[in-house]
């Protein structure tokens, strides 16, 4: 039985290529690649010659069978697309579930992604985030989508193309209001830029500015909701619950009253 790699390749600058990735590219049987013609330049650069086969978006389906009836005969594949990390929002999802499916091993040699990349300078919280991929090109589903999220108070991140900017940023600051955005542009290129403002000033930047270039915006999340205080009521069912647990009603009162700022001996009372 062969492996599958699913190594991530270089979003713009090629010295971000591990030696591990350059290994892998030089030690499997074929390459599975988004777009032939882009990888090549890539294993051109680091004098690798691999026979290519193509996998992306339009032939998943069968080409992912042809790949994996070669692993399953023994050969090993390198899975790469044309920037960073397949499997997000690239090609490979579908052949890492066959892999699985069929008991083919898979092993990844990790690499840039735009995305945890965008993220880690944005400035933002980092600590809790969701990736929300592409918007729709469909106007509907893109408000639908943001509907969705908007509540979320995950730091969002969203990948855009540079002609549909503009537009996405007015939906963007009329579902979410105005808050704070970063603009992560042709990151770890020429002319890698962060644009550190708000949703409100990125449009007045991009109506005047023509964007140009690959984008990921990463969004601050909705402000989270102030929690009501419990009413009395609420509270005394709190202490009661507690002293049928076995607590004392008084350590009960005293619990709750830490809680929620009524008065122990009021809780007290009203339980008795
Ligand atoms: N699989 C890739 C990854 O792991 O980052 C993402 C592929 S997705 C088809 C391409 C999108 O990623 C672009 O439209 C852009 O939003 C983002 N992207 C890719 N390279 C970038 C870069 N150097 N700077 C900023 N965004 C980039």
């Amino acid at each position: 039985m062969g492996k599958l790699f699913v190594v991530g390749t270089p979003i713009g600058n090629l010295g971000d290529l591990s030696p591990r990735a350059v290994r892998a590219l030089e030690d499997c049987d074929f390459i599975a690649a988004e777009d032939t013609r882009v990888s090549l330049k890539l294993l051109n650069h680091f004098g690798i010659k691999k026979p290519l086969v193509s996998y992306y978006e339009h032939n998943l389906r069968e080409r992912g069978e042809q790949i994996v009836a070669r692993m399953e005969a023994g050969e090993t594949c390198a899975v790469i697309t044309d920037a960073g990390m397949p499997c997000i929002s690239d090609p490979g999802e579908d052949l890492v579930r066959l892999c699985a499916e069929r008991g083919v091993a898979v092993e990844v040699v990790p690499g840039p992604s735009a995305a945890i990349s965008a993220l880690a300078v944005s400035g933002l919280s980092t600590s809790r985030f969701a990736f929300e991929g592409f918007l729709s090109v469909k106007r509907n589903s893109r408000l639908e989508h943001l509907e969705q999220v908007k509540n979320d108070t995950r730091t969002l991140i969203f990948y855009e193309a540079p002609h549909k900017l503009l537009s996405t940023l007015q939906d963007l600051l009329t579902v979410f209001g105005d808050r704070r955005i970063s603009l992560a542009r042709e990151l770890t290129k020429i002319h890698e830029e962060v644009r550190r403002t708000t949703l409100s000033e990125a449009v007045g930047w991009y109506t005047e500015n023509t964007p140009k270039g690959e984008f990921v915006l990463v969004i601050e999340g909705a402000a989270p909701a102030e929690e009501t205080p419990p009413t009395l009521e609420e509270a005394v069912e709190m202490v009661k619950s507690l002293a049928q647990g076995g607590m004392s009603l008084s350590d009960a009162a005293k619990d709750v009253a830490r809680q929620t700022g009524y008065k122990k001996g009021q809780l007290y009372k009203a339980a008795l």
